[in-house]
């Protein structure tokens, strides 16, 4: 099977040729996004490997079918970027990897927080230029606070048990509540009254049409005054202008984002010599309780290694059944 492997980066590279010594199949390794003008790439080729932020949408679908493509490889969990209808018009397979180390996310997650909460990253270029005050460095003890939760799956549950170590109450909410969550003691609740009474909000759900912008204008104005919200899950997750507001507004003290909504012309390259022409982005980037990170949260050795293995597994199950239990249909999205 011959694979065209987009948004190639070294670390990309490294562990597919690593994984490939056992399922030896046929990598082109390329290096543009894909998206309509690079779709021709993949003439010659069974199956694109795509990532978060490559297009696949009707256009390129339909364009790939055009090529013969008959399969999607997505090294990633997130399956947003895929117009499922178009594939499943086209008979395209659509394959993810559901899973690659859930600690990593959720370790992430309470890594911002405690930067966040703790200013380490303040503190450490402080120290580099001999500036050893403390004023504006003030912390809290995350010991009683109270969590909120959203989106209690594989990393939702795991932050859950990261945060309990830290001696918190926590909020939960899901749209499917987890009953093996709820004998571990989780508290189930709406989300109103999760964003009433959280000291910290950290979001762990899928985008879909129900979760777009689920931190606006309105739920904002119904969160403590100060809350820490945190974002490793989808960028488009939270509105971007409304979360300016309440940063402004002092409404919202900490935020932590690993996405951004518009993270497709930023993220994972270096523009260090460029102007970055996203005003919102470089409006966010001006506050001092803001942390961002460029979808990194995955970024563990295990992870991906993880993610090579079972993208190419996934490519092979189906090379030999045409079937493949890692499959993405549109079940998945209605399932939510
Ligand atoms: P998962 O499928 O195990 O869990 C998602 C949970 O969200 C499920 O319990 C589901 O019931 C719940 N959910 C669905 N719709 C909801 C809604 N409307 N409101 C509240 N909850 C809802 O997924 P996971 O592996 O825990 O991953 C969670 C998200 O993390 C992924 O969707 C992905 O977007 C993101 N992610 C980010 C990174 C990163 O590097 N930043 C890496 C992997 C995954």
């Amino acid at each position: 099977m011959k694979i065209a492997v987009f948004s190639t980066k070294k670390w990309v590279r490294q562990a597919f040729d690593g994984a490939n010594k056992k399922y030896k199949l046929e990598i082109t390794y390329l290096e543009p996004k894909l998206d309509i003008h690079t779709a021709s790439l993949a003439a010659g080729h069974h199956a694109v490997c795509a990532f978060v932020n490559d297009t696949l949408d009707a256009p390129v679908i339909q364009a790939l079918g055009k090529l013969d493509v008959g399969t999607i490889a997505l090294r990633c969990a997130g399956f947003n970027n895929v117009d499922l209808q178009k594939a499943q018009e086209l008979k395209m397979h659509v394959v993810r990897v559901p899973a690659y180390s859930p600690y990593a996310v959720a370790e992430h997650a309470m890594g911002m927080i405690l930067a966040l909460n703790r200013h380490y990253h303040r503190a450490y270029n402080r120290v580099r230029e001999g500036n050893f005050s403390l004023d504006g460095l003030l912390g809290f003890d995350i010991y009683g606070k109270t969590v909120g939760v959203i989106g209690t799956g594989k990393i939702g549950q795991i932050f859950i048990d990261i945060i309990k170590g830290f001696g918190s109450r926590i909020l939960a909410y899901d749209k499917h509540p987890s009953e093996l969550a709820k004998k571990k003691g989780v508290e189930y609740v709406e989300l109103q009254r999760l964003y009433e009474e959280s000291d910290i909000i950290s979001l762990h759900c899928p985008l879909t049409h129900e979760t777009h912008h689920m931190i606006n204008e309105q739920t904002i104005s119904s969160m403590k005054q100060g809350v820490m919200v945190i974002n490793t899950s989808r960028g488009a997750l939270i509105d971007s202008t409304a979360v300016i507001a309440g940063l402004k507004s002092g409404r919202i003290g900490h935020l932590g984002l690993d996405v951004y909504e518009e993270e497709g012309d930023l993220f994972f390259e270096d523009l260090s010599d460029q102007v970055i022409q996203d005003d919102t982005f470089v409006r966010l980037q001006t506050f001092p309780n803001v942390l961002i990170t460029a979808h990194q949260a995955f970024f563990t050795t295990e992870a991906v290694d993880n993610i090579a293995e079972t993208t190419l597994d996934n490519l092979k199950q189906l090379g030999e059944t045409g079937e493949c239990k890692n499959s993405v249909d549109l079940s998945n999205v209605i399932g939510g």
